[in-house]
């Protein structure tokens, strides 16, 4: 016997969510997005799952390109922020990696060197998110030096990001497409646009190339879900088992700093499972558990290597009761809001000491 908390990776979900991201866009193509050891799941284990459906793999960083290149996966992949030292560009080159630039340093250091092949290029549009990116105003100029570059750069795209594309309000989104139409109009530039929540909202926001991230994973981005976000599975699911019962007096307290105290005599069940296997230690009393398939309510902090949990409403349980602390039968989304986060800080807050087990590794 061993501790029982295991992240089981369900490969066919990666790959079925992977098919809804394509066919929401049929004209454009899906690079699936990898980085984060693929949210937290395996980026070697999530692109060989992929390897015969994605056309090419997203990262943001050189060290997660060459993961996936050692591991043998040998489709396009894309540094997001490109590189972050002109020393970086060898590899770049030697791998034939496609590179973001955000930056006139980026394209300096891409100009100044002599690459084997001139090297795919995303230019970085700033439409809105403020964060990576040239201006609308100085991004013509960025382009035409690229474009002029034919020894050091190839497949020119242009390439920004949404800040609110998963946002029932369309406003802001709105005005990142308009500042994206006038220059992709007249750079007549190949563009890649769609994070997850614009692939599945927002067909205008369709290119040539989407970026879908979280939904691979199976999580719903959007504020309002629609029918396709309602049909994404989730990959992880995060499974323990309850190791110990406890029968409480009314008005006993459990857990560091006695948060939750029982208002009736109650059954406390322990889960193999806390903040340091990455369960949040945010999650407030209520947050929904599922033992032996049925929702129940965590009750006390979460402490380093357990959590508890009231069972008195669920007599069947004892030690040695399955527990799903997320994915199937319990979505991570909904997990996130008690835990006033995202299901992106839960997937990639997985820490290392949770083995990872891969289900359907071959292609069905
Ligand atoms: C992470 C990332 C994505 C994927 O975003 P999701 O919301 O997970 O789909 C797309 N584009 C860029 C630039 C990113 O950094």
């Amino acid at each position: 016997m061993s501790r029982p908390l295991i992240a089981d990776i369900d490969l066919d979900a990666l790959r079925r969510n992977y098919c809804l991201a394509r066919d929401q866009a049929p004209h454009s193509r899906a690079m699936a997005v990898v980085k984060a050891d693929a949210y937290g799941h395996g980026a070697v284990a999530c692109a060989d799952a992929l390897r015969d459906l994605a056309p090419a793999f997203a990262v943001a960083c050189l060290e997660e390109a060459l993961t996936l290149r050692e591991a043998g996966i040998t489709q396009p992949i894309v540094l997001l922020e490109g590189f972050f030292d002109a020393a970086e560009l060898p590899l770049i080159d030697a791998h034939r990696l496609w590179t973001a630039v955000h930056s006139d340093w980026q394209i300096d250091a891409l100009l100044a060197y002599r690459p084997r092949q001139p090297i795919p290029t995303w230019l970085k549009l700033d439409s809105g998110m403020h964060r990576l990116g040239f201006a609308p105003e100085a991004f013509e100029a960025r382009w035409q030096r690229l474009a002029a570059a034919t020894e050091h750069v190839t497949d020119l795209h242009l390439m920004t990001h949404f800040a609110t594309a998963d946002a029932l309000d369309a406003a802001y989104f709105r005005r990142q497409m308009a500042c994206i139409a006038s220059l992709r109009q007249r750079l007549e530039a190949p563009v890649c646009l769609a994070n997850s929540p614009a692939t599945l909202a927002w067909p205008e926001a369709h290119g040539d190339w989407n970026r879908p991230g979280v939904m691979l994973y199976g999580s719903d981005p959007l504020e309002g879900a629609n029918d396709a976000s309602r049909a994404l599975e989730p990959v992880m699911t995060l499974r323990s088992e309850i190791i110990a019962v406890r029968e409480l007096a009314e008005g006993e307290a459990v857990g560091y700093g006695g948060r939750w105290r029982a208002s009736r005599p109650s059954r406390i069940g322990v889960v193999a499972g806390g903040y340091g296997d990455g369960y949040d230690r945010h999650a407030r009393d209520g947050t929904p558990v599922l033992v032996e398939g049925q929702r129940v309510p965590l009750a006390g902090k979460v402490s380093m290597d357990m959590l508890t949990v009231d069972l008195t409403e669920l007599p069947e349980a004892g030690i040695g009761s399955p527990v799903v602390l997320w994915g199937e039968g319990l979505p991570i989304d909904e997990v996130a809001r008690h835990c006033d986060t995202i299901s992106y800080t839960l997937m990639t807050g997985v820490l290392p000491r949770v083995p990872r087990r891969y289900r359907n590794a071959e292609t069905g």
